[in-house]
């Protein structure tokens, strides 16, 4: 059986192109392309119920074991089918949300859907089924957004390579006996408040704070040596929520270990410089809880302050607390990829409007950025997000079928489609076939199914001494 790689969008450059000290925090545009991410993002913190605008971090007390799959891979490996399932489905509802702004682009019917919303379209005749029993199966020859905000799909698996980048960083830099603390920094918002404005103003005062002559005097006194930050979104729209609720998260290497008056110290600094940035840059001014810092303890984990009832009680690597976004619950609000399932207390057009103004306000921002010269530091290569999508994926094809059954099937139910990929990892060839009626030419050439029987062949034989 032939070895095809998958032909789907996107090339693979290796450029560092994203990742520098932050430049400007909106990215130029290209072909529609969300080149903001180049990492990770993530956030989850609610504005609950209870809670004033801001958020005041709700200290966990537990620690507890992390989950290795929320760094090591991306979710689709080791995730549930039924998270697989769930990534599909929302993907499919944001296209059918975000297909509306097309009504509003000058070219009007001609114009195509956003980038996000074409994800997972056929790019020609046949849609091959790429399967090595290693990676999850996955389609080849489909264009793919490579979107870190607003993908369900992509973004699970970008971000699960971007924590695991964060994670060498932070091992690297804490077996050489240097500490790491992790900020989180947020501004007071209200119901009706604009994400363009409040995340606008929080990215702001992070490249302000860093610009302002006391993040030097700052570095020569607690000795920062670098950082990476991330963003998250979360929000509540109920009827008493404080609407959208972006925040700033970063890890501040430093040199040394710091005493607990000494951290202190740092945050208090901290939060005047922070405070002063917000109002800067157009954002409400913060109160205290809007600003945190806690070490990264000794195994390069964290309390995981806003985190729901699924992660509640543990602890999360460094890693994936910055960069899981996509795998988040927000306590007593939502994350943004919440407004896209239907048992939802928002109503539809409420969710669709909701979504397109994320989409909107996060379009060609960074989602990740790191510190100039800290990559080079812990040896983590600069990878473009649409490279760590392709690594993510099996490249020996397993199945074939045509374009056009591969549509029909996903306008009967676009959860058949994740099913269909199950039942080629169970090695479940009649379900398969069912789903997705092998091409015409695969089946002349009986080649599908040979290559796995092969392999089931190859293992059940005894091993050559
Ligand atoms: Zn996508």
């Amino acid at each position: 059986m032939q070895t095809v790689a998958p032909t789907r969008g996107g090339g693979v450059g290796r450029h560092a192109e994203i990742h520098g000290d932050e430049r400007a925090e909106r990215v130029p545009e290209h072909s529609e392309r969300e080149r903001a991410s180049t990492g990770t993002e993530r956030a989850s913190e609610p504005v609950g119920a209870g809670a004033r605008c801001e958020q005041a971090p709700a200290r966990a007390t537990s620690g507890g074991g992390l989950d290795s799959s929320q760094i090591n891979a991306p979710s689709q490996v080791r995730g549930s089918n039924e998270s697989r399932r769930e990534r599909w489905r929302r993907r499919h509802t944001s296209a059918r949300f975000l297909r509306a702004l097309m009504a509003e682009d000058p070219r009007g019917a001609f114009a195509k859907p956003v980038r996000p919303a074409r994800c997972s379209w056929t790019l020609g005749p046949v849609v091959p089924v790429m399967y090595d029993g290693s990676k999850p199966a996955g389609y080849g020859a489909l264009e793919r957004c490579a979107s870190i905000w607003c993908c369900p799909h992509c973004s699970a698996v970008i971000r699960a390579g971007r924590a695991a980048e964060i994670e060498q960083a932070v091992t690297a830099h804490q077996k050489a006996g240097k500490a790491v603390v992790f900020f989180t920094g947020t501004a007071r918002h209200h119901q009706g408040d604009k994400l363009d404005v409040t995340l606008g103003a929080v990215l702001g005062a992070w490249s302000r704070l860093r610009r302002n002559k006391g993040w030097r005097l700052m570095k020569q006194q607690f000795g920062i040596t670098g950082y990476i930050r991330s963003i998250e979104v979360t929000g509540n729209f109920s009827a008493d929520g404080h609407g959208w609720h972006p925040h700033c998260h970063a890890l501040i290497f430093l040199e040394r270990d710091l005493t607990d008056s000494e951290l202190a110290s740092l945050q208090a600094t901290l939060f005047g410089y922070w405070s002063r940035a917000v109002v800067a840059e157009g954002g409400k001014e913060p109160t205290e809880n809007g600003l945190d810092l806690q070490k990264v303890d000794k195994d390069g984990k964290v309390l995981a302050h806003y985190l729901g009832k699924l992660q509640d009680k543990k602890k999360w690597s460094a890693g994936a607390e910055m960069a899981r976004f996509d795998a988040k619950k927000s306590r007593g609000g939502i994350v943004p990829f919440e407004l896209l399932d239907d048992d939802s207390d928002l109503p539809e057009w409420r969710r669709a409007e909701l979504w397109r103004e994320y989409y909107l306000a996060t379009k060609g921002r960074r989602a990740i950025t790191w510190s100039r010269g800290l990559k080079d530091l812990y040896t983590v290569e600069e990878v473009e997000d649409e490279q760590i999508l392709a690594e993510a994926e099996s490249t020996v094809m397993a199945w074939r079928t045509t374009s056009k059954a591969f549509r029909e099937l996903r306008k009967v139910d676009v959860e058949l489609l994740a099913l269909a990929l199950e039942s080629v990892e169970r090695g479940d060839w009649e379900t398969v076939n069912q789903l997705l009626p092998a091409d015409v030419d695969f089946q002349q050439h009986g080649q599908q199914i040979l290559w796995w029987e092969k392999k089931k062949k190859k293992l059940a034989s005894p091993k050559a001494s």
